[in-house]
């Protein structure tokens, strides 16, 4: 359907790029420095954890469960803190690591795993020629960076509404033996927010991979940050896999409280199968003696369990929720009724996904850039940045204050209106 400025006669476009381009000058010279690039937490978020550096001291009690935190040992991590990272996803925590503080660097580890010493007792994906990852796309950049750091081909799939397209991943999963892994982030997705329905999880789990070293790459990133009443319900891949009977060692599942406490002083860990988990371990027990446990058991000592996590969420919410909402009503008081743009209402994460007309979104970041606001990079959210269509950018609400996104929303809209009636003009010429 052609939008507002399409329907527009010649002199009306004209006049209304004229006005455009009076709003955008008087914008450029406020000078503003404004940022809604970056997917972080608010200052205000942060501090909301600091009262747990508070929690050890040098008097502090350095057990946990019989293992000492300030000491080698206990390679999986502390017992409290693996049982909160396993209630955290309803696994078994039998079966979950807790290292480091980034589930990035995780899935680095396995990727590199997979690729150096392969996966399952099958050869090295170095070894195997051309392999394939799966995008579903728009996602999250450092997903695409990690796959395509080792050479392997990153290949989009289209996202839907409630997750990827699986017919698509079913065909190329089922009938390539070179694809041999996929990226989700399978609850308020980065950038979509979209989280998957009970049907796409089930079709995940009932994969029937052509290689034999396929996993899927679950980052539940997002699995405690809902910002709008009950948010949304993922049904947990393990219990889809368990409705299957058989046991089968298809899943890695990743996530951290990199959102919840410190990004980057955060706990984080891996999930998979108990035969997954043995390889992976003899995989990390390669990396490292014993993972970081001073922090965990500062994480528990805060966190406690997941109640307390859910207690926690709701003061980020309380930060959170009004960031989004100005979204929503900036974008739809400015754009809803051009009909040129849709975006996402996400319940949850840290994203907005934003669709512009089709050869938009390079020139919306660029002319945002010139008014002073940046904005993830156009294209960052698919595989090598390419945007087949240009549309795409992904709006990240959350680090700024309220004031200045307002602002930061005013110049976005703005240059969304400019650029959407110059493309209108240009398709008459
Ligand atoms: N996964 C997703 C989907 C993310 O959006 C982010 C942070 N932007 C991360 C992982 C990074 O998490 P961590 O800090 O635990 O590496």
């Amino acid at each position: 359907m052609p939008n507002a400025y399409q329907n527009m006669t010649d002199a009306a476009l004209d006049a209304a790029i004229a006005e455009l381009e009076a709003q955008a000058a008087d914008l450029r010279a406020l000078d503003l420095k404004l940022d809604m690039a970056r997917g972080k937490p608010s200052p205000e978020q942060t501090a909301l954890s600091k009262p747990m550096l508070d929690l050890l001291t040098a008097d502090s009690d350095l057990s946990d469960q019989g293992v000492d935190a300030d000491n080698y040992g206990a390679p999986d991590g502390l017992p409290s803190a693996r049982a909160l990272a396993a209630e955290l996803l309803g696994v078994d925590a039998a079966n979950v690591s807790v290292m480091g503080s980034s589930s990035l660097n995780i899935m680095y580890d396995c990727v590199e795993h997979g690729y150096v010493h392969g996966i399952g007792g099958e050869k090295p994906w170095c070894q195997q020629g051309e392999v394939k990852f799966l995008c579903p796309a728009p996602g999250y950049d450092r997903h695409f960076t990690v796959t395509e750091s080792f050479g392997i081909k990153n290949v989009p799939v289209p996202m839907r509404e409630d997750g990827p397209d699986m017919d698509v991943v079913r065909e190329y999963v089922e009938k390539d033996a070179t694809v041999k892994g996929i990226w989700c982030v399978p609850k308020y997705a980065n950038p979509t927010g979209v989280t998957y329905s009970d049907e796409v999880v089930r079709a995940f789990a009932a994969l029937k991979p052509a290689a034999p070293d396929f996993r899927i790459f679950w980052d539940n990133a997002y699995a405690v940050h809902t910002f709008d009443g009950e948010g949304d319900e993922l049904l947990n891949i393990f219990d889809a896999l368990a409705e299957q009977g058989a046991e089968k060692n298809l899943v890695y599942e990743f996530a951290s409280t990199a959102k919840v406490t410190f990004p980057s002083s955060g706990m984080a860990w891996v999930t998979a199968s108990p035969a997954d988990m043995a390889e992976l371990r003899r995989a990390f027990s390669a990396m490292r003696v014993s993972p970081e446990k001073i922090s965990q058991l500062a994480h528990v000592k805060f966190l406690k369990d997941a109640a307390g996590v859910a207690e926690h969420m709701k003061r980020h919410a309380a930060l959170v929720a009004p960031r989004f909402a100005l979204v929503e009503e900036k974008l739809s008081s400015g754009l809803g009724e051009l009909g040129c743009a849709t975006w996402t209402h996400p319940k949850g994460g840290y994203f907005v996904s934003f669709e512009g007309p089709r050869g938009s979104a390079k020139a919306v970041v660029s002319l945002a850039k010139e008014l002073g606001v940046t904005l993830t990079p156009a294209g960052a959210p698919w595989p090598y940045g390419e945007d087949p269509e240009d549309t795409n950018i992904r709006i990240a609400p959350t680090y700024p204050s309220l004031e200045e996104l307002g602002q930061a929303l005013d110049v976005f809209v703005v240059a969304v209106k400019l650029v959407s009636a110059r493309l209108a003009k240009a398709e008459r010429a």
